[in-house]
């Protein structure tokens, strides 16, 4: 196959691309990281049509969403494959748009704000339910399935859980036995809480051949008129996404044509993980237009609600929850299209070098598994606060279910289960970095041992010069970064292989990780825009910014303490606690009662989130 760069991918920058995990020891210039400022023609106008088809085709209907109305998921899942929605990751040869990896995102971006049922449906058919067969499918199973998937005519689903197999995915019991003749595998199981399961065609099943160490995946189709012995449980009734179709799927000897093997016989986990990552990503993606919905819900309700003969908007209780809220949804979107970027850029350089495409895509995206991992966390946690501050905004309003935040704020919760549950995540990030350090490609020893030569040194006492925007900040973040060092390097030091073991303190790195990566993301938008547009048109920006790291810093403080005083005593402990008391001043503390009123006043007068 001749390489080919993506189709509509933005440009590629031209600066040497940074690494996956690699934020922590190398500093990122502000030119060199995407953001949504930078979608291009094409980009803006498939955001503006994916925008009007959710204003016309879903949020109108939003109460219908409520009342387990399957079919109307499916409906609008058609609609959304006739305007090619579907197919925007799908390469061209096989029907699809073959756009560049940040379209994709922006689409399910906006795509998945209106309703967690249709997000879930969207997410499960064009992630876990197409991608395995893109990436891993031969060319026969990717010329048979792709195009009819790519278009909605058949919906996909990924059967991977069991009751007795969840984060522990290579564990399942479904079957995999060849038939005598050779020609087709018999696969017998029962698979739960498969999404799309109540309408989709094909299913990527994952089941176990003998006594394999691990599962392998298989394209299964369903037809209604000639089952196979593949049957389904009764809905789930569930807490949110009311309209998502949730399942569990019974497979009794169900037969599969050796050809439908997906990739190679125990390579199943592979894929699955690997779908997964991608999905990861997608996910963050699809919480970001929820969070930007809920606040303008809030402010137009805030605007409109009189107490006291005061629009509530004006009580400096309201402009706090409002501010936070853009404050957080403002950095998701900063890092989440800055790791997309990363990703696209990567799947390009391998197209250059003669990858296929779905080498590239795999790779590209492997690079980047710890902000895949990261991101997930963050975003599905603040769409999760910004819903809760939602409905307290709506005050008694806000528990009605014919008012959205109820509604918002039950589909809110889902997205920290699934696509491995964010436990699983934060430790998966915290690991693969030390796994990628082991391996040369981020250097963390070295600045490791720099951080700690420092703290045995005497600190500067010059008087910085902060008079550049963001000076004092950049120095904080620096900083910030070398208390991940200092922990996780003494942590590593002493635990070695061990730290596996250790998940407390694990999850408190990984939220170390993510404050970095969000609070830096957000700066570096910011900053680029500030030279690119002026400081002037940018005070609300800044302002979200240097809120973001304010909270950043206390929560890094709150959990390096954790780990400090947990497994380190003595000097060692003394030194950490001074290192970390150094790491975290602000020589001028910024007032977070301006920073959050100058947010919330842009937000009302606006009437929206205008970011
Ligand atoms: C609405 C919905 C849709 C879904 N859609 C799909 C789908 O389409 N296809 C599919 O295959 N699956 C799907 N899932 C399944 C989902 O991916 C799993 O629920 C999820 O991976 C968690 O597995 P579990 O429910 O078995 O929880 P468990 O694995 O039992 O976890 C329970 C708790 O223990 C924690 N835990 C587990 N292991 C560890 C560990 N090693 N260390 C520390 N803590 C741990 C978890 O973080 C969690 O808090 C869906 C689930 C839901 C609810």
């Amino acid at each position: 196959m001749t390489p080919k760069t993506n189709k509509m991918s933005t440009e590629t920058q031209k600066t040497e691309l940074i690494r996956g995990g690699q934020f922590l020891v190398k500093e990122t210039q502000c030119e060199d990281v995407f953001t949504p400022e930078n979608f291009n023609e094409e980009q803006k106008m498939m955001k503006d049509s994916v925008k009007e088809f959710i204003d016309r085709e879903v949020w109108p209907k939003k109460a219908e969403f409520e009342k387990k109305n399957y079919a109307l998921t499916e409906e609008v899942m058609r609609k959304a494959g006739e305007l090619g929605f579907l197919s925007v990751a799908v390469p061209e040869e096989y029907e699809g748009l073959g756009m560049g990896f940040v379209s994709t995102m922006l689409v399910c971006d906006y795509i998945s704000g209106a309703t967690g049922s249709l997000a879930t449906a969207f997410g499960a058919h064009t992630g876990i339910g197409i991608m395995p067969i893109v990436l891993y499918g031969n060319e026969e199973q990717k010329k048979k399935y792709i195009p009819k998937l790519a278009s909605g005519e058949w919906f996909g689903a990924y059967c991977l859980t069991e009751p007795g197999a969840g984060s522990d995915a290579n564990s399942g019991k479904t079957k995999a036995v060849l038939s005598e003749d050779g020609k087709y595998y018999s696969i017998s199981g029962q698979k739960m809480w498969i999404s799309n399961a109540g309408f989709a065609t094909i299913f990527n099943v994952f089941a176990r051949i003998e006594d394999d160490k691990y599962i392998t995946a298989f394209i299964l189709e369903y037809d209604k008129e000639n089952p196979n012995g593949i049957s389904f449980g009764e809905e789930e009734k569930k807490l949110g996404i009311h309209s998502s179709s949730t399942r569990q799927v019974f497979f009794n000897e169900t037969k599969v044509p050796v050809e439908n093997m997906l990739s190679e016989r125990g390579n199943g986990f592979k894929i699955a993980m690997n779908a997964l990552n991608i999905g990861r990503i997608k996910l963050a993606a699809a919480c970001l237009e929820a969070q930007r919905r809920v606040i303008d819900g809030s402010v137009k309700y805030a605007n409109e609600r009189v107490q006291f003969d005061t629009p509530i908007a004006k009580f400096g209780a309201i402009k706090l929850k409002l501010a936070e809220m853009a404050c957080n949804a403002y950095a998701g979107e900063s890092a989440v299209y800055r790791a997309s970027k990363n990703i696209e850029d990567r799947i390009s350089l391998r197209l250059e070098s003669g990858n296929s495409q779905s080498e590239a895509e795999l790779k590209g995206v492997e690079e980047y598994v710890i902000e895949c991992s990261l991101l997930k966390v963050a975003c599905s946690e603040d769409i999760q606060y910004c819903s809760d501050e939602g409905i307290q905004i709506f005050g008694g309003m806000g528990f009605s279910a014919d008012a959205p935040m109820e509604s918002a704020w039950r589909d809110a919760r889902i997205p920290r289960i699934y696509e491995g549950t964010n436990e699983i995540n934060r430790m998966l990030a915290v690991g693969m970095l030390v796994k990628k350090a082991m391996k040369g490609h981020v250097d963390l020893l070295g600045p490791a041992t720099k951080v700690a030569n420092e703290l045995t040194g005497i600190p500067s006492f010059d008087k910085p010069d902060y008079s550049e925007l963001f000076a004092e900040e950049k120095e904080i973040l620096q900083n910030l970064k070398k208390i991940f060092l200092m922990v996780a390097g003494s942590a590593v030091q002493k635990f070695g292989e061990k730290l596996e073991e250790e998940q407390q303190l694990l999850l408190a790195s990984s939220d170390i990780l993510i404050e970095i990566y969000m609070a830096e993301s957000s700066l570096l938008r910011t900053e680029k825009n500030a030279k690119r547009f002026g400081e002037d048109t940018q005070k609300e920006q800044i302002a979200m910014s240097k809120l973001y790291l304010y909270h950043a810093v206390d929560k890094i403080n709150e959990k390096a303490k954790e780990g400090i005083i947990s497994f380190a005593q003595g000097d060692e402990q003394r030194m950490m606690l001074m290192g970390l008391k150094r790491f975290t001043k602000y020589q001028n503390q910024p007032n977070v009662v301006e920073l959050r009123n100058t947010i919330a006043e842009k937000l009302t007068s606006e009437n929206k989130y205008t970011f």
